[in-house]
């Protein structure tokens, strides 16, 4: 019989080993548990709305992170809960398929605990995130066919006895909706400070799904009179399911706003718990993003001008029935992450995004205040 040597600790008994190995566990969770504390909490933004009396909107900047994005708290609580299960020890590759902010989250969090860390990406992934990536510590592995990304990160971590992360599988359920630290709590324990207290409508988008899954939970195991509203991209498969249960996959192009709107339906997508879905073109998420970025003095992503269209689509409705309230929603992440493609003028202009596309409300209840010529 071959006797295997884990190069691991290979002078110690099997007993000594797996000593070591939860002793660095219990190490590394204790870490994470320490950066979470240590984070300062990301702030509550008001966007002041003209002409609509009693109702305020807010946006949660997750921006702020240290990874750049609501991912940081998904990365974060998927090694935790992969950690607590025992699947990662000091020498475990982690795995996971991402072109985007849960790959840059994962490499930090990966790069925190000393591990290595390989991000399967489509081939056509921008240099700029590849970059990114790799000054993290991380490896990418180029994809051709981007459809197969999931299937690649889980072969690539079986054949290296690896883990991989799965965010669309694992974030509704490493995610504790119950807990503090969670991006729901979060926000409604600001929120509640305000006058008008939690919000009458809080808006997301959805990737995974888990963040969603976690606001529409959260919401309900406090009590809260809060509704939850999806803002989904046109091609996205979420709206049709939520329409149709049946519908769980969409053939075609995808959305161009990344992190939200996908072809299949995600285990962490939990439509119950969601009370609307406002469907969002591209074009005019896109010229939210840029709004909103003129208004801040500050880039944000697409998905945030996402978020932000299907706001003032939720404000105007309350305006017209004469409802107040609190509106809040997330801004996702930092629009410096898109400069070569929703910040860069042809890419738009290839695609006939113009800000005609904007939603009528913008201009009305969130004006750009006049530049003055120097
Ligand atoms: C992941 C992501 C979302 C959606 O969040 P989920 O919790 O995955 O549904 C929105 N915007 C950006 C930029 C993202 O990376």
């Amino acid at each position: 019989m071959a006797y295997r040597i884990d190069p691991e600790f290979p002078h110690q008994s099997g007993q000594d080993r797996a000593g070591r190995i939860r002793e660095w566990q219990a190490q590394a969770i204790a870490r994470l548990r320490n950066e979470q504390a240590e984070a300062v909490e990301t702030p509550l933004i008001e966007l002041p709305l003209a002409r609509a009396s009693g109702i305020r909107l807010f946006l949660k900047d997750e921006s702020v992170h240290a990874s750049g994005s609501l991912k940081h708290r998904l990365a974060r609580s998927l090694f935790v809960h992969a950690l607590c299960n025992g699947r990662i020890g000091p020498q475990t590759l982690v795995v996971e398929a991402s072109s985007g902010s849960t790959a840059v989250s994962a490499a930090w969090f990966a790069r925190l605990l000393g591990l290595r860390f390989v991000a399967v990406v489509p081939a056509c992934t921008a240099r700029e995130k590849i970059a990114q990536i790799e000054d993290l510590g991380g490896q990418c592995l180029k994809v051709t066919d981007p459809r197969t990304i999931q299937l690649e990160a889980a072969r690539v971590a079986r054949e290296a006895g690896g883990y991989h992360l799965d965010q669309f599988t694992l974030a509704e359920r490493a995610t504790d909706y119950r807990a503090s630290g969670n991006l729901a709590q979060a926000i409604f324990s600001q929120m509640a400070q305000l006058p008008g207290g939690v919000p009458t409508w809080i808006v997301c988008g959805a990737g995974t799904g888990g963040t969603a899954t976690t606001l529409g939970r959260h919401a309900r195991y406090m009590g809260y009179p809060t509704r939850l509203a999806v803002a989904d991209p046109e091609a996205s498969v979420f709206h049709r399911h939520y329409e149709d249960r049946s519908v769980s996959r969409i053939e075609g192009e995808l959305s161009c706003v990344e992190g939200i709107g996908r072809s299949s339906v995600e285990p962490s997508f939990t439509p119950d718990v969601v009370d609307r879905m406002v469907v969002v073109s591209d074009a005019a998420g896109m010229a939210a993003a840029h709004h909103l970025s003129a208004l801040l003095g500050q880039r944000c992503g697409p998905s945030t001008g996402v978020n932000l269209h299907a706001c003032m689509e939720i404000i105007s409705e309350m305006a017209a029935r004469g409802e107040t309230g609190n509106v809040a929603t997330i801004l996702c992440d930092s629009g410096e992450r898109y400069r070569s493609t929703c910040f860069d003028a042809e890419w738009c202009a290839a695609r006939g995004f113009t800000q005609a596309d904007a939603h009528p409300a913008l201009a009305r209840c969130l004006p750009l205040r006049e530049r003055t010529a120097a």
